[in-house]
């Protein structure tokens, strides 16, 4: 499903499964300011087409400002596709009155209404679940009953959830609720793993057929790339090639060229060639970029 309307996994060509056209993080980032120009995301929809590119999920979630017509013009101008996200995002964007005073069957039907009719009165239906998000190393009890949300909200439209698991182990914590939920384990995508510096997690995850995302790629630290190219090519190594993606997480304007970052071009122009140099090969690429996402997005 994207934000056009509903077409075949197999015509969404290369997939970005974690990225974010526009985001409100003013909260966390002051300095580095709103992304909310069109036509800085057009230039760059405009540059991943031209690389190659074929579709981006934009996983901005409810409290991250998203701004469903304006993906839906931006995908009919450059022939992108993109999938939108939904549900709620993270402490300490989340509104603690409202998760307070809802049940997560409440919140959950909230989800699943504007995945069927759309988000509002704009048509535009979401695709994926998420980023749904732990902030800290203790799920949150607002985290948790949004969290709950999206599991319903699986178990009742088949769509994946794409997690915010950051910086610690919270992830299995995170897996556990959905568990209780009933979601299976392949339905989960478990996002930044780059910043998790516990390789027994991950392949304790990998074991249990969750999707391993490494989508830290915007990040132009040399030592942060060899260090998440290293962790993508150790688990193909280990075996699961059919699990891994890998995305940039462009969240601010420093991300975009007019601002002198990378934008949605550098895992085609700069990751792909380290990735062949350090031993991958075209079919494992393939299912790294297409197969995988296109697997996570098809609604059977
Ligand atoms: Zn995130």
């Amino acid at each position: 499903m994207t934000v056009t309307g509903s077409v075949s996994a197999s015509s969404l060509g290369m997939v970005l499964p974690h990225e974010h056209l526009f985001a409100d993080t003013l909260r966390e980032y002051r300095s580095t300011g709103l992304l909310d120009d069109e036509n800085i995301a057009s230039n760059a929809l405009h540059g991943y087409r031209e690389a190659g590119g074929g579709t981006i999920i934009d996983v901005t979630s409810n409290e991250l400002g998203r701004r469903p017509e304006a993906l839906r013009r931006l995908s009919e101008l450059t022939g992108v596709h993109i999938v939108m996200g939904c549900g709620h995002y993270r402490d300490p964007y989340l509104d603690r009155k409202f998760f307070d005073e809802h049940r997560s069957i409440d919140i959950a039907d909230r989800i699943i209404g504007e995945i069927g009719e759309g988000f509002g009165d704009t048509g535009v239906r979401p695709g994926v679940i998420g980023e749904i998000g732990a902030d800290r190393s203790v799920i949150s009890a607002a985290e948790e009953r949004s969290l709950r949300a999206a599991g319903i909200a699986q178990r009742e439209t088949g769509l994946a959830i794409s997690l915010h698991a950051a910086r610690s182990t919270v992830g299995r914590d995170m897996l556990e609720v959905l568990d209780s939920e009933g979601v299976p384990r392949d339905r989960v995508i478990l996002g930044h793993l780059d910043t998790v510096r516990d390789s027994e997690f991950i392949l304790e995850a990998a074991r249990s057929g969750v999707m391993l995302e490494f989508d830290g790629f915007i990040s132009t630290n040399e030592y942060e790339t060899t260090r998440d190219i290293g962790s993508v090519v150790a688990l193909i190594e280990a075996g699961y090639e059919h699990q891994i993606l890998i995305s940039h997480d462009a969240f601010l304007t420093s991300h975009y060229p007019e601002f002198g970052g990378p934008g949605l071009t550098r895992i085609l122009e700069d990751i792909v060639p380290r990735l062949r140099e350090a031993g991958v090969s075209s079919t494992q690429l393939d299912l790294i970029l297409r197969t995988n996402p296109q697997r996570v997005l098809a609604l059977t």
